[in-house]
């Protein structure tokens, strides 16, 4: 009469691996968990203040007083620049092109809009070129019914 087969390992893989390894497997699978926890715990909080950042703008923008109508000082638009369309999302660079850095007047010069901060904002050329002589809150009105 034969014996019965002897049950199964549930894992024999998993057993023989540890087996092998001994203990140190564990602990480079624990070590291994712990650095991914870690990695996106950097991402979590490095993506804060990015987050923060991109807060920035659309801006509803400002007219009137003394620098209404007049372009941004070179000062201005150091402030205002941003590697990011407050618009798209794009990120802006300082190359010719769709994706080129342009401070855009929030209220249009021709509107009143004046050459303050306020009224100052990072946009890609795509959009700076789309949103031509209308106000933010009008742009994003135009993105929400003919998006790209
Ligand atoms: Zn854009």
């Amino acid at each position: 009469m034969l014996a019965k087969d002897p049950p199964l390992s549930a894992d024999p893989v998993g057993d023989f691996l540890i087996g092998l390894a001994g203990g140190s497997l564990v602990s480079a699978i624990e070590s291994a968990l712990e650095s991914v926890a870690s990695s996106v715990e950097s991402v979590v909080s490095s993506a804060t203040p990015d987050a923060a950042e991109s807060v920035i703008g659309p801006k509803e923008g400002s007219a009137g007083g003394p620098g209404a109508g007049k372009r941004f000082s070179d000062s201005t638009k150091d402030a205002a620049r941003d590697d990011t369309c407050v618009f798209c999302g794009q990120t802006t660079n300082r190359e010719p092109g769709p994706s080129q850095s342009q401070i855009d007047h929030a209220i249009p010069k021709s509107r009143g809009g004046n050459n303050m901060i306020d009224n100052a904002q990072n946009t890609c050329r795509t959009c700076n070129l789309r949103k031509g002589a209308l106000t933010t809150l009008e742009f994003l009105e135009k993105m929400a019914s003919q998006p790209f």
